[in-house]
């Protein structure tokens, strides 16, 4: 029989937790019957349940699987949660809240306290991204030798497999990793964007549209996951509307221009034209998101809107054109500015 290398403990600390129950329950029912009484108090019932922070085995789960059989053993974890994660916005003034932006090949995240800044942190997975798209080309490269898929059979399983386990255990790593800075900094809500239904860019090849979608799936996953290992630590979890995080300027609010260094590319910064702030465009979305928490935001102005896509139609293309696929985006990122004759119209 195996079994994880911190079985042992969690089975050990459980086995404590169940002794101290029944001991108690013992206690209780000798008391109680010398004292005539049928029923137990308030403080009796709390004694009886499980200390917060300890983990308490379940009922274990026999499961069969391809090389043999598997014990599944649930753990079980009392957490405090110091309230509602609004209601907490507003008593608190001081709260350490984390705001986040998700990509399809890094993470940034904004820790705050108050209005002031404590941390910036970036968790970069582009190599996962990579080996992803390259796994889905061989399963591109594989289908197109072998002719139309079969229905109802599977092909190219292994390869799928390893796909699902790549981006499986990616979105764990993300999510430790958020939750692991989150708790070092004493952060106590998380602040994510909403993910809406994925929109894939037209006129991109298989295997590439494929892997954009997987990653786009990928952070929902992420969010999951963070919910869930946060609230271990009595940490909570909220989203909000993304709309215009990734190109309003984070200092003065108004819209700003998304450029590539290289003049070519992806339009990885932004620039604003009002403030003079310049800077990564990821870490702008994940600081945008802070009034957004707040409820500050300021949503730009029919003109703005109109003004910030003027540029765009002259022709000088080059800025907007790799923001298109980032779904969450405003919907004057989303239209695709092509040649040099159609209007991008910022609907
Ligand atoms: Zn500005």
């Amino acid at each position: 029989m195996q079994g994880p290398p911190y079985a042992p403990e969690l089975f050990a600390q459980s086995q404590a937790e169940k002794e101290r129950i029944a001991g108690e329950r013992m206690a209780q029912n000798r008391r109680m019957a010398e004292e005539g009484r049928a029923e137990r108090t308030r403080e009796e019932r709390a004694a009886l349940r499980p200390t917060v922070g300890a983990w308490v085995a379940q009922s274990p789960v026999l499961i069969p699987k391809e090389e043999g059989w598997w014990i599944h053993v649930p753990f079980e974890c009392r957490v405090v949660i110091r309230g509602k994660a609004e209601d907490r916005r507003l008593a608190e003034p001081d709260l350490r809240v984390g705001t986040f932006d998700l990509n399809a090949a890094s993470t940034v995240g904004a820790a705050w306290q108050g209005k002031r800044c404590i941390g910036i942190k970036t968790i970069r997975d582009a190599r996962e991204n990579e080996k992803r798209e390259k796994a889905l080309r061989t399963v591109a490269k594989k289908q197109r030798k072998s002719g139309r898929a079969v229905k109802g059979e599977r092909s190219n399983r292994s390869l799928w497999n390893y796909i699902r386990n790549l981006d499986d255990s990616l979105a764990w790593q993300i999510a430790s990793a958020i939750v692991t800075w989150a708790v070092a900094l004493g952060l106590e809500v998380l602040v994510f964007e909403h993910l809406r239904p994925y929109r894939p860019r037209r006129g991109l090849s298989w295997s590439r549209r494929t892997n954009r979608k997987r990653s786009y799936w990928l952070r929902g996953k992420v969010v999951k996951r963070v919910r869930y290992l946060a609230l271990i630590h009595g940490i909570l979890v909220v989203e909000r509307n993304p709309a215009w995080t990734s190109r309003a300027c984070p200092k003065c609010h108004r819209l700003a221009e998304r450029f590539s260094p290289g003049g070519t590319g992806y339009p990885s910064r932004l620039a604003c034209g009002h403030y003079g702030w310049t800077g990564d465009a990821n870490v702008a979305a994940a600081l945008n998101l802070k009034p957004k928490w707040d409820r500050t935001f300021r949503y730009p102005t029919k003109e703005e809107v109109q003004v910030a896509a003027e540029p765009r139609r002259a022709g000088n293309g080059g800025a907007a054109s790799g923001a298109n696929d980032r779904t969450a985006d405003a919907p004057g990122a989303q239209s695709p500015c092509g040649g040099a004759g159609k209007t991008d119209t910022a609907a």
